[in-house]
């Protein structure tokens, strides 16, 4: 356990660099995070720096893991969440908490290369407020999780005003006054890339190879791909909701034709029972009309839920040099942000 004082001097001055760390069942991976982590951050800033690592609720070690590390190193602040809120929420929680003058963020299995945080300082140098990772190679990553994640920044960026970079996560370094203006986005369904994306100032990519797990596998499965893109293009376009009433336009229309037809062969031509047309004309109307109501309820979906006005993330405990701080103590100090 780290002394008081030296506590106290981490709690109250501001560091240079914040690595915020969302963990969700990170235990066999963490140790050597820490270790490749600390290294990175002593390079780049001497000791100005702190680790802020977030236990997602996991259902493994990984919080005592979080615990041991901040016992035996003052840098690390651990916050562990009251349950899992996904990856997104994760980090949201870590960035409201961290306190550093710029924010380094980068996934807890070491696919983002720790080692980078230097020459990613240097750029930000030059005068850029968002340095962001922008993937070359995808090691140790299947084909299908390539390919889906290619099509899909394709899709966001045709369907989105916003320029959000393509193959980039979340990995990046940014300046405090972009966090200023991400903690002042209240949204609960989160897409921190596109929300930074959002933010504007200088941005500038930064193309690195993505390197395979540590250990242990992905914790994004299918369901929380498609969760995230759905999130992120209802977050940043109302295209879709338009593109339900020009499909609306555009079936009424066939309908308007269908009817001249069916009236025109009433009156002209011996009417035979039209079944198949019936039925052809039934099926596509009623599954537009349900693709429509389906979009609408997207959007009304997340509009209840931003409604309820609920917290984004509920802390359970923070640890800061292996010391208990009141999470909600920490949170106003931390931020007095509208999300704490
Ligand atoms: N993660 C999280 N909560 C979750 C799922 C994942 O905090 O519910 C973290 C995970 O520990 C990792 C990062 O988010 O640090 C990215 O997750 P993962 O490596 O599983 O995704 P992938 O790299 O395969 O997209
Ligand atoms: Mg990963």
């Amino acid at each position: 356990m780290a002394g008081a004082s030296e506590d106290r001097a981490i709690t109250t001055q501001a560091p240079r660099v914040s690595a915020v760390v969302p963990c969700y069942q990170e235990e066999a991976t963490l140790p050597e995070l820490h270790r490749r982590l600390t290294g990175a951050c002593a390079d780049a800033v001497g000791d100005a720096y702190e680790i802020v690592l977030i236990d997602d609720g996991s259902c493994d070690r990984t919080w005592e893991t979080i615990a041991k590390l901040s016992d035996a190193d003052p840098r690390v602040v651990g916050v562990k969440l009251a349950r899992n809120h996904g990856h997104q929420i994760a980090l949201t929680a870590g960035l409201e908490l961290c306190r550093g003058d710029r924010i380094f963020i980068l996934d807890a299995d070491l696919q983002d290369p720790p080692e980078l945080l230097a020459p990613m300082m240097a750029k930000m140098d030059e005068g850029f407020d968002v340095v962001y990772g922008q993937r070359r190679e995808r090691a140790g990553e299947t084909w299908f999780k390539r390919a889906s994640a290619k099509a899909f920044y394709r899709l966001l960026s045709r369907l989105s005003d916003t320029p959000i970079p393509r193959d980039t996560g979340d990995f990046r370094l940014m300046s405090r006054r972009v966090l200023d203006v991400l903690k002042s986005m209240p949204e609960r369904q989160r897409f921190v890339r596109g929300m930074v994306a959002w933010a504007g100032f200088s941005q500038v990519a930064f193309p690195y190879e993505r390197d395979a797990r540590h250990a242990g596998e992905t914790n994004y499965s299918l369901k929380k791909m498609l969760g995230l893109s759905t999130d992120a293009i209802t977050g940043f376009s109302i295209v879709p909701l338009k593109l339900a009433s020009w499909l609306g336009f555009v079936f009424a229309a066939i309908a308007m034709g269908l009817i001249v037809y069916s009236l025109a062969s009433w009156l002209f031509f011996s009417t035979v029972s039209g079944w198949t047309s019936l039925i052809i004309v039934f099926l596509v109307l009623s599954s537009v009309q349900l693709l429509v109501l389906g979009v609408i309820g997207e959007y009304l979906g997340r509009l209840f839920i931003e409604a309820k006005q609920r917290p984004v993330f509920i802390v359970d405990r923070v640890l800061v040099g292996g010391t208990e701080m009141p999470p909600k103590l920490r949170l106003e100090e931390a931020s007095g942000s509208s999300l704490a």
